[in-house]
């Protein structure tokens, strides 16, 4: 199959097309036909499957053909659980859309509202927005919803575990009726059936297989190793397996700097990505790691944090390592999400030290699974990584959101994520995999 068969007009194909995608993924292949139709539909579908193209390309086609927007207006709203999959959602529509003269734009809570205002004064044709965010510009009347055409609820399920459940009914409430939703949930639970009863007309439903998805491609395993002997383990391991692409990510800008100068003595291309760096370097830095196999002497190595991390959007990476572990068990999720995307395979390797037991024992109770160990010749810890049992007990489940206060300081009625970048605050236990195949999981536990 290939996306001319969807019949969609040039601009986008040729955006597709400018993205080197030549075959539509499963979800694609399942939820754009439908879409296109103008039918509601309710997909069980992770991040990293594709689905962001699967809603947006329908969308993009559709608005292309209707009536202008008009002043504080939005003709497609996509509400997302976090900053950062709202980020990463209005990143690919543009990306799709570039060829159209659709203006699409997003909104979060945690930065000011004023530049949000603004840019929704000329209208807007397709809105991602985070829940809490969105309520909050209604209020001020910087949008309005009187041309809305789509809805879409990106990770429903993860809007539920994040507590939105009221900010999505009151937001529904504002919508015309005569609308057409697209909903995407990585697990149908009854909750998420319940939410979709007031929500979609009887949809398509669609679901993807595991195997179809990126989680199942994606390996990983442990290497427990003492902490002063990480810079050399890594060496070893990028030589003796001969890497030629790996995303590293350490847990501070310092470690990254520490790191990438360390791998130079060794001769390694390496450049490091982070907070401290500018818009521009950062830009100019991945664009360089992204030649990699083209441009000889380019960047070999990226070094990253969490925070530098996000959205970044490297295809096939085959390669993520985890110098450090993460503080937040979900960034381990996140991070190993860059590998095996849209079902290529992936590798992600972690360098375990006996410190970080705790955040070792963090991950595998939040996936649900042992990590395997592998000891490398030579490099056997002094200090052992004590053995991991894994812990089956529920994760705390999310307290309520609170309701809204006026007058209160931080991201109004958001959860703290939503304003973190580092989503490194309470309140995101229940983070979904960002591309990983977890369990399915209890509704409120896990
Ligand atoms: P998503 O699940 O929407 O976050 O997409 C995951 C990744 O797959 C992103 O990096 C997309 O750029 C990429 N992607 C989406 N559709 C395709 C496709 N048909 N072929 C190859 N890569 C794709």
């Amino acid at each position: 199959m290939s996306f001319t068969t969807f019949g969609l007009s040039a601009p986008i194909l040729d955006a597709v097309a400018e993205q080197g995608y030549d075959t539509p993924t499963p979800i694609q292949s399942k939820a754009i036909p439908p879409a296109m139709q103008g039918k509601d539909v309710m997909a069980a579908a992770q991040t990293g499957t594709g689905k962001t193209a699967s809603f947006a390309l329908p969308i993009l086609e559709k608005l292309a053909k209707g009536k202008p927007v008009e002043a504080n207006h939005v003709r497609a709203l996509v509400l997302a659980p976090t900053r950062e999959l709202a980020a990463q959602v209005a990143e690919s529509i543009a990306t799709y859309g570039k060829h159209l003269p659709l203006r699409s734009a997003v909104v979060y809570g945690g930065v000011k509202i004023n530049p949000q205002m603004m840019k929704l004064r000329k209208g807007i044709d397709i809105l991602v927005a985070t829940p809490g965010r969105l309520l909050d510009l209604y209020q001020q009347n910087a949008v309005k919803f009187k041309q809305l055409e789509v809805l879409v609820l990106d990770e429903a399920d993860r809007m539920l575990d994040m507590g939105f459940i009221d900010d999505i009914r009151k937001i529904l409430a504002l919508l015309p009726k005569q609308r057409q939703n697209l909903m995407f949930s990585a697990t149908f639970s009854d909750e998420i059936r319940n939410l979709a009863k007031g929500l979609v007309n009887h949809p398509v439903e669609i679901s993807i297989s595991p195997q179809n998805t990126t989680a199942t491609t994606i390996k990983q395993w442990v290497h427990p190793v003492d902490k002063k002997q990480k810079p050399a383990l890594l060496t070893d391991l990028i030589h003796h397996n001969k890497w030629e692409k790996v995303l590293v990510f350490t847990k501070t800008k310092k470690g990254a700097n520490q790191l990438v100068k360390y791998l130079h003595n060794e001769n390694i291309k390496a450049a490091a990505i982070h907070g401290d760096k500018s818009q521009a370097v950062r830009t100019k830095t991945l664009a360089d790691f992204k030649l990699t196999d083209a441009k000889k002497g380019s960047v070999k190595i990226l070094v990253a944090t969490d925070v530098a991390a996000r959205g970044l959007d490297i295809e096939q990476l085959p390669q993520v390592v985890n110098f450090d572990l993460p503080i937040v068990a979900e960034d381990y999720i996140h991070r190993i999400g860059r590998t095996g995307r849209a079902g290529m395979k992936g590798q992600a390797v972690s360098l375990v030290s006996a410190d970080e037991f705790k955040q070792l024992t963090d991950i595998e109770r939040l996936i649900k699974q042992l990590l395997p160990r592998k000891l490398v010749d030579g490099f056997e810890p002094n200090h052992n990584v004590p053995e991991s049992k894994l812990d089956l007990r529920p994760l705390k489940p999310k307290k309520p959101k609170k309701p809204k206060t006026a007058g209160k300081s931080g991201p109004k009625g958001q959860p703290h994520s939503e304003g973190s970048p580092s989503g490194k605050k309470p309140g995101t236990k229940n983070k979904k995999s960002g591309g990983l195949n977890l369990q399915p999981r209890k509704k409120s536990s896990s």
